[in-house]
């Protein structure tokens, strides 16, 4: 009898089913405390409890999860493989609570032990292994995949760093690694049985019909198992996250600080390969070291999808009806090829079949317009590193280019698709080869998916409409508003039930409750113990005081010059120079807050968040200002602050220049959480609009087109400041140096950039339109009732922001993965 012969079902497996009562779970903590963690009650730390009780919790997942991989098999599931680069997950401890219902019974099992849950879960690191967005979305959307019981399994890196810890010191950004995995992680599974040969370099010898790799050189990859909960279901997916094997830990103690990244990253030794995240948001950072990350998990994901499929299956021909590979913008493209490949030369498939599978395996969605921020490799670094793999994406092209070429279509116009620009040093569009190859390819908010059309694939879309679509992005329920949220939850409870955590359309029912004076009360009440609750952290954290009866102006998001951070500085100046001017007028006393990081290269970015901490050093010590304006940067933005800051809101600022946020969720995540937005109309902006009226938003400034148009017509900055005497004088607060008295040219270049060298993204255009907005933002927010109702409006329509509508559309319309169904 093998081993694997022993349990039919698991039922027949003589395992102790972990009780979800209290007595259980205090003996399940105790027990994990002593034979898990090896600690005495009595010396235990804080950490020490906090692990015992995430393996307690741990322990009630895992029967599910064997329970849903079982039935997957059983059932013959087609699978969804999410393949992403970054997935910023933070905690899990709370997620996972919130996920079994379990919250309030493992609080009393603690505080048995005098142990207090708030305090350990703090402890728990997150873990960041994403930049922002795009990450983030990654990690919305295996909650709701799991949560609605899709096959799902995301695939990435295990980095060893994940995002840089950021500290503010003398208000200048600094970047200290993020080792999260110091104290061990209770939520993961070593799968050391699991690894994969992934090969570099080396040459490709030609054998007859077959191609020979050879010379490589090798790497391990190692898979590391997740668990992904689902909420109120059996169903338990897998994050399986790749560690390349045979590493060495670098000497941080020597690194410099001020060169945070070339300090991290060793040299390009494919056993670094899964050290540390690439610390860039959009920008084409086009090292080399990135392209071995790339291939790396892609490589072993696509090897150990494959092993899975073949297992249970003979031949190719169900592929497509068993495996739906998801491509999170193009960090993954490699899969492409390397599939190519594996079906070629280790199946030994003819091409067309190979070529019609992949076509029908793959669906990619884009996540940028921005042309600095599409991915292109040379051609002769992909020589070098992958060279069966540039052969093949040679052969794809020149598939596709003879075929146009044999329907006719003109020579220029093959060179604007080709997949290789000609251009300079040749190179290799990423985003062209998903495109090629996949069934789908889907933006991500109605304005984004009709711009990619028209601008970076408009040839494509041309000759394939039917494969491109839109699929506007949400976010989880559970984490944004369950979890970070509970004042606002016990409130929707109470009013609407608890089903919109599962539902989250059913907050419409709010809508005719928005005027009633309970739930206005109920509101505003859970608004104030959230800004407690906030200015609680910044007062222990910072030192500094801010009132929590002020207009809470928050703007937390990457650091970017598109989200134009500085555009929202411009009015924190006019504001201040406002109130010197006019002591004695009424004003609407205002918190603004900031977070967010900057890419450690990223000069103006970094520059701007040291323009912001110097800017609330001189307001913050005017004592003429008081508490009519406070300005705080909040250091090291994650998700964990994001729960606390986000709930505490007032106004949410979406100010990027229209046409360059693809969608955002931080918008979303405000919104949900009763802020109401000044904002203009980009992303999913526009939905948001739509759905919450005009009434219950502020839209200001230029649309795309009226962008487009003035780029064309010719934009003159330096005219706009010249007729703008109040964008005059604060502009010329940050040139005469007011705000860096120390060194008063410091912030020239920020200066030069905005009235000199062309504002590329047209604040200065915007910005009278920005402070009329938000005068009318003031004028609403002196009527609190009014005010509170159109906060309502916002919650009550933020049903279609859930991630799990987009994940259901996802599922319905470009993977065809019907839902698992899991006994109890
Ligand atoms: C939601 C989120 C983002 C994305 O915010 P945008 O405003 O859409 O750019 C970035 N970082 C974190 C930690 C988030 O939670």
């Amino acid at each position: 009898m093998t081993p694997q012969a022993t349990a039919q079902t698991l039922a027949d497996f003589p395992f102790d089913a972990p009780g979800r009562d209290l007595e259980s779970l205090k003996h399940a903590i105790a027990n994990k405390l002593m034979f898990t963690v090896g600690k005495d009650p009595k010396t235990a730390r804080p950490e020490d409890w906090m692990h015992a009780a995430a393996y307690a919790v741990r322990d009630q997942l895992v029967e599910r999860w064997m329970k849903t991989t079982r039935a997957q098999y059983a059932q013959d599931a087609k699978r969804v493989y999410y393949m992403s680069m970054e997935f910023l997950i933070g905690r899990t401890f709370g997620n996972a609570m919130l996920a079994l219902g379990l919250r309030e019974r493992v609080r009393q099992a603690l505080a048995d032990f005098g142990v207090d849950l708030d305090a350990i879960t703090e402890l728990e690191p997150d873990a960041a292994l994403g930049n922002g967005g795009l990450g983030r979305l990654a990690a919305c959307f295996l909650d709701s995949m799991a949560t609605l019981n899709i096959p799902g399994f995301g695939y990435g890196i295990r980095y060893d760093y994940g995002m840089f810890r950021q500290t503010i010191v003398d208000g200048r950004q600094v970047e200290v690694p993020d080792y999260w995995l110091t104290q061990g992680n209770p939520w993961e599974f070593a799968r050391p049985e699991v690894t994969y040969r992934v090969r570099f370099g080396g040459r490709v010898v030609k054998d007859g019909d077959q191609y020979n790799w050879v010379d490589s050189n090798d790497v391990q990859a190692m898979a590391y198992d997740t668990i992904i909960p689902g909420y109120d279901t059996m169903a338990t997916n897998t994050l399986r996250l790749w560690s390349a094997k045979a590493t060495q830990e670098i000497d941080l103690g020597a690194f410099n600080r001020g060169n945070y990244f070339a300090a991290v990253e060793t040299k390009n030794h494919s056993e670094n390969v899964s050290r540390v995240l690439y610390p860039d948001d959009s920008t084409d950072s086009g090292r080399e070291l990135r392209l071995h990350q790339e291939y790396f998990f892609c490589s072993a994901s696509v090897q150990d999808l494959l092993r899975r499929y073949m297992s249970r299956h003979k031949g190719f021909e169900d592929l497509p009806n068993k495996v739906s590979i998801h491509l999170n913008d193009t960090h993954p493209v490699l899969a492409i090829p390397e599939l190519m490949r594996l079906l070629l030369d280790e199946q030994h498939l003819p091409w067309a079949d190979a070529w019609r599978l992949c076509q029908g395996v793959f669906s990619y969605t884009n996540h940028t317009l921005m042309h600095e921020a599409l991915e292109t490799w040379p051609v002769g670094m992909l020589e070098r590193i992958l060279p069966r793999h540039l052969q093949i994406i040679y052969d794809i092209n020149a598939q596709f280019l003879t075929g146009l070429a044999q329907a006719g279509v003109a020579a220029e116009m093959l060179r604007k698709v080709s997949l290789v620009d000609e251009h300079g040093d040749r190179r290799v569009r990423m985003a062209y080869l998903a495109v090629l190859t996949s069934h789908s390819i889907n933006g991500v908010s109605a304005l984004h998916s009709e711009l990619m059309k028209e601008s970076i694939f408009s040839d494509f879309a041309r000759l394939w409409p039917e494969r491109f679509n839109n699929k506007t992005n949400g976010i989880t329920p559970r984490r944004w508003l369950a979890q970070a949220n509970p004042a606002l939850s016990a409130l929707l409870d109470k009013k609407i039930g608890t089903g919109w955590r599962r539902d989250l359309s059913q907050l419409k029912e709010l809508q005719p409750l928005v005027t009633n004076e309970k739930v206005i009360a109920g509101f505003q009440a859970a608004k104030l113990v959230n800004k407690q609750r906030l200015a609680a952290w910044v007062k222990k954290n910072m030192g500094l005081e801010i009132p929590t009866d002020a207009l809470f102006d928050v703007q937390v998001k990457r650091i970017h010059e598109y989200k134009r951070q500085l555009l929202n500085v411009l009015h924190v100046i006019t504001r201040y120079q406002r109130i010197l001017a006019n002591p004695d007028a009424p004003v609407v006393p205002r918190v603004v807050v900031f977070a967010g990081k900057a890419a450690s290269a990223y000069h103006m970015a970094k520059n701007i968040i040291r323009l912001i901490n110097d800017v609330a050093k001189v307001i913050n010590n005017d004592a003429r200002i008081g508490n009519k304006l406070k300005v705080v940067f909040i250091p090291n933005y994650s998700v964990s602050l994001a729960e606390m800051i986000i709930p505490a809101a007032d106004l949410s600022e979406q100010i990027s220049t229209a046409g360059t946020e693809a969608s955002g969720t931080g918008n979303m995540k405000l919104s949900l959480n009763g802020a109401l937005t000044i904002g203009t109309l980009d992303g999913a902006n526009v939905e948001i609009l739509q759905n919450v009226g005009a009434d219950n938003i502020f839209i200001f400034g230029m649309t795309t087109p009226e962008v487009a148009t003035l780029r064309a017509t010719g934009y003159r900055p330096a005219s706009i400041v010249e007729k703008n005497p109040e964008l005059a004088a604060t502009l010329n607060a940050i040139r005469s140096g007011l705000f860096s008295p120390e060194e008063p040219e410091r912030y020239q270049s920020i200066y030069d950039a905005l009235v000199t060298w062309g504002d590329h993204y047209l604040l200065l255009g915007d910005y009278a339109a920005y402070i009329a907005a938000q005068e009318k933002v003031d004028a609403a927010y002196l009527d609190p009732q009014a005010w509170a109702i159109m906060a309502l409006r916002n919650v009550a329509a933020m049903g279609p922001f859930s991630a799990d509508r987009t994940i259901a559309e996802y599922a319905e319309k470009i993977w065809n993965s019907p839902a698992l169904e899991i006994e109890a």
